[in-house]
């Protein structure tokens, strides 16, 4: 097979999926795989509460540890998994898995809120919510409202009354919702108006650069005006610096995440660090 010379080039036919490139197939044969073999890991990375200086939350973020230890990050995989049923057992897996750590963590004395990112076609699923409430069940300490879904923004705007009503039926459970790198997709607006999301998360290109560029510091400050004028939390991702992080305490945002805090951190480094961090500001 011409495999080294043309891996992009020749094309197999996948019963869902009609056909697809030969080197996504290999990934996703792979992942399948790696599903299987439990080669997933979720890493945390905390939110910080600027308002009281604590730690908010943790979002869940996925990582591919293969057996020879190298770290694969999602960027390089999740969207590989978008429209095949993968997509689905690995964003079911995500969910159970987030709420099983959040679980020993809360027996060990930590209650701490997870974030987890939902695919649009996983949250649109015909199983999503039964999924859902059967993980919420199955994990006895689990607390649907210490449970945040972050779902983009861009998002299937085709199907937004869908969407809409998909996170109705979720809250129903208890659960709540955060609109992932906010500004970035269609219609912002009205998106954030008719959504139940409790909270904006502003997208990080408009955060890097917002020391440099009064346009992205004028973004920022809108997005936490909408925030505050709609009732919804405003969090802003990508705070690489002690000074994003104190620009965006100035401009009375909520909450933070980026490198600036910490980095994600494997789940058995979390509770350490958690409460290393609450410790210092108490
Ligand atoms: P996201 O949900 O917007 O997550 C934030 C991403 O920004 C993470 O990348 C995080 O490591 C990175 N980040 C955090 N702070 C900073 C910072 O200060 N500077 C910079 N430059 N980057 C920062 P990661 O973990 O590689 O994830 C990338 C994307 O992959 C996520 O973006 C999310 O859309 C997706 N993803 C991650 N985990 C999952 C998952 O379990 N399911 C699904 N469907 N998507 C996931
Ligand atoms: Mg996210
Ligand atoms: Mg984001
Ligand atoms: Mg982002």
């Amino acid at each position: 097979r011409a495999k080294e010379r043309g891996r992009n080039c020749y094309v197999v036919f996948d019963r869902e999926e009609g056909f697809i490139s030969r080197v996504r197939a290999d990934l996703l044969q792979a992942a399948e795989r790696a599903l299987a073999d439990g080669e997933f890991r979720l890493f945390y990375q905390p939110k910080l509460d600027l308002r009281s200086g604590r730690v908010w939350s943790v979002e869940a973020l996925i990582r591919w540890r293969l057996p020879d230890g190298r770290i694969r990050p999602p960027g390089e995989f999740i969207e590989a998994l978008s429209g095949t049923p993968l997509d689905t057992r690995v964003g079911d897996w995500v969910i159970d898995e987030a709420l099983r750590q959040q679980c020993a963590w809360h027996a060990q004395g930590l209650r701490l809120p997870v974030s987890v990112n939902v695919s649009a076609d996983h949250l649109l699923g015909d199983d999503f919510v039964p999924m859902l409430r059967t993980a919420l069940q199955h994990h006895a300490m689990a607390e649907p409202h210490l449970l945040t879904l972050e779902i983009l923004e861009t998002s299937r705007i085709s199907d937004f009354a869908r969407v809409c009503r998909r996170l109705e039926e979720c809250r129903e459970l208890g659960v709540l919702f955060s609109l992932d790198d906010f500004g970035t997709g269609y219609s912002s607006l009205t998106y954030m108006r008719q959504l139940p999301v409790d909270v904006l998360k502003i997208d990080r290109s408009f955060v890097l650069t917002m020391l440099d560029s009064e346009a992205d510091l004028s973004i920022v400050k809108g997005i936490i005006g909408l925030g505050r004028a709609f009732g919804r939390l405003v969090i802003a991702e990508g705070a690489e610096t002690p000074a994003h992080i104190e620009q965006l305490k100035a401009l009375g945002c909520d909450l933070a995440q980026g490198y600036g805090l910490s980095r994600p951190i494997p789940a058995d480094g979390v509770m350490q660090w958690v409460t290393d961090w609450n410790r210092s500001t108490a």
